[in-house]
């Protein structure tokens, strides 16, 4: 995704830190624009196609029934525990179409969709094997697979994160990088989201716009399930970003990569509650007050989406999407910043960052 800034005059030195402030909104922004700009049709988004793992010959069709019940009741607790029906109301309420943005929550909404349906039919005699054809798609499989994959915690994985022009980053050395990354974060919290960082040390010029940055998370081109990590670039500016800057923005970014949309290490249940928890917390009134993220208004986010966005409602829900993705990662960067003084000044934000950092942390 590209990402546009106006082209400026060099500014002087002093100017340096708040331009690079104002790149780095305006780039966010683009970022969110664009993504929201495609949402995800309910087409696209169930094009899977729900193909029956063959299962064991040996395997009877009693002992298919059992595990596929035994599944259904689990799937069904679990949403019944996690309110998750109640939370993803409230997104709904919260965020509208877009909601759409965070897309898994089109395949959450309709993983629960079916699971309702096995609901209704879970005395039928079909449900969840099909006598005459034992390995035939029934809802019982179909809920099962989805609760198998989708539902249940993934495993940290300790992939390497790969480096990219660093090196040509004048003063920073890749050695640093890798040493801010390792000193300031959990074990697998980046490395099982992020697949690179990337400096890229180009000015581009189109028309009277300057490309930035480009930031591939998960977007609706991801393969389903989505199993590629995030790649961060961070491109220079026209005054050359300082290695402060640098990290400055490498530790917002970092969380976009492990929020409930990106994040390798949640299941469905978490990604609706970690969204829930954020959300409520961006519009407290007592809540973490982020210049950037309280600067960010619905008049700049409209230029995008001319002739989309045309009522108060949906123009609220827009600006309460974007507000919670920035907060989460302004408070997650808060509480790495200074663990004890973000939890002497804003516990309730703190209790919300360290409960999800050490959901996708603690296996
Ligand atoms: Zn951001």
């Amino acid at each position: 995704m590209e990402n546009f800034i106006p082209e400026t005059e060099t500014l002087p030195k002093q100017e340096h830190k708040k331009k690079v402030w104002s790149y780095f909104l305006k780039r966010h922004l683009m970022i969110i624009a664009l993504s929201l700009a495609t949402v995800a049709t309910p087409e696209s988004v169930n094009a899977q196609s729900e193909i029956e793992k063959p299962a064991a010959s040996s395997l009877k069709q009693g002992a298919l029934e059992n595990e596929r019940k035994k599944d259904f009741h689990l799937f069904e607790e679990l949403v019944k525990q996690e309110k998750i029906k109640e939370k993803l109301a409230f997104l709904n309420n919260s965020f509208g179409e877009f909601l759409g943005n965070f897309f898994i929550a089109s395949r959450i909404s309709a993983d629960v969709g079916v699971l309702e349906q096995l609901e209704k039919r879970q005395k039928d005699n079909d449900a969840f094997v099909n006598k005459d054809a034992l390995y035939a798609m029934t809802l019982g499989s179909i809920v099962s697979q989805r609760f198998n994959e989708r539902w249940k915690q993934p495993k940290i994985s300790l992939q390497p994160v790969s480096l990219k022009n660093t090196e040509s980053f004048s003063g920073l050395f890749p050695k640093e990088i890798e040493f801010f990354l390792n000193t300031n974060y959990p074990k697998g919290y980046i490395s099982s989201s992020v697949a690179s960082i990337e400096f890229i040390d180009i000015e581009i010029i189109k028309g009277n716009l300057q490309i930035l940055g480009k930031n591939e998370g998960l977007d609706i081109y991801s393969p389903i399930p989505a199993d590629s990590r995030s790649n961060i670039r961070i491109y220079n500016t026209r005054e050359k970003l300082t290695k402060e800057d640098f990290i400055d923005i490498l530790k917002h970014e970092v969380h976009h990569a492990n929020d409930w949309q990106n994040s390798k290490l949640l299941s469905s249940a978490e990604r609706v509650s970690m969204l829930y928890d954020v959300a409520l917390r961006s519009i407290a009134s007592d809540r973490f007050m982020s210049p950037y993220v309280e600067g960010i208004k619905i008049e700049e986010l409209e230029t995008h989406f001319k002739g989309k966005i045309d009522n108060e409602t949906a123009k609220d829900q827009l600006l309460k999407f974007v507000h919670a993705t920035e907060y989460w990662a302004e408070i997650a960067k808060a509480y790495f910043n200074n663990k004890q003084q973000f939890k002497k000044d804003h516990l309730k934000d703190y209790d919300v960052v360290k409960k999800w950092i050490d959901k996708m942390t603690k296996n």
